[in-house]
C-alpha cells in the first residue's frame, strides 16, 4: 500500500461555515465549533500565539489542550481558542495544505 499525499483546501460555504475540500474529490463540513482549533492548526494556526497575559511571564505552551477545551495550565477559556481559530481560518480561505489525517487514502 502506498500512502498518497492528499492536499486539502479551506473554503467557506457561508459566513461561518467552513468546508474542507480534498484533491481526491472528498470534502467535509466543519460542524462543531470545537473542531475549529484543530482545523486551524492544520492550516498553520499556532495555538501558542494566543496568550492570556502576553506581557507577563513566559508564554504558556497550552500543552494540555488542542484548543477544544480550556487550557488546564493558564486557564485560557476554550471560547478564546475557538474565536482565535475562527479568525485565522477566515483570514486563510483558499489556503491549500497537505492533509495530516482528515482524509487517509491508501491504494
Ligand atoms: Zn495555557
Amino acid at each position: 500500500m502506498t500512502k498518497k499525499a492528499v492536499k486539502i483546501e479551506l473554503t467557506m460555504a457561508q459566513p461561518d461555515l467552513f468546508v474542507v475540500i480534498a484533491n481526491n474529490g472528498k470534502s467535509f463540513v466543519v460542524q462543531q465549533e470545537t473542531d475549529l482549533p484543530g482545523l486551524a492548526s492544520t492550516f498553520g494556526w499556532d495555538i501558542r500565539a494566543l496568550q492570556k497575559n502576553a506581557r507577563m511571564g513566559p508564554p504558556c505552551r497550552h500543552g494540555g489542550t488542542d484548543g477544544s477545551i480550556d487550557c488546564p495550565v493558564c486557564k485560557l477559556p476554550v471560547e478564546e481558542f475557538i474565536e482565535s481559530a475562527r479568525q485565522f481560518l477566515m483570514a486563510h480561505q483558499g489556503s491549500i495544505v497537505s492533509d495530516l489525517g482528515y482524509f487517509d487514502e491508501t491504494d
